[in-house]
């Protein structure tokens, strides 16, 4: 079975990647000031996870609280038009 993603697929994923890189543009670790790593998998926005990696637990949930945030928006934004 072929699985066909057609552009605005594709679209909804870049936006909803560019709007988690956004909120967590802002954040650094206050111990190391480094900032966390965003990695992404998946290829449509329903089976889209995201992973972080970051220099210690405290940065880790900084980054969580801050995507966290945001999630009532991305609820938003998965409802069928
Ligand atoms: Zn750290």
């Amino acid at each position: 079975m072929f699985v066909v993603f057609t552009e605005s697929d594709r679209m909804r994923v870049e936006r909803f990647k560019q709007s988690t890189r956004e909120k967590l543009r802002g954040v650094r670790c206050p111990d190391h000031h480094q900032a966390p790593r965003l990695h992404f998998h998946g290829v449509s926005l329903d089976e889209i996870t995201i992973s972080l990696s970051g220099c210690c637990a405290r940065l880790m949930e900084l980054a969580n609280a801050q995507i966290a945030l945001a999630e009532p928006a991305e609820a938003e934004m998965r409802k069928p038009a």
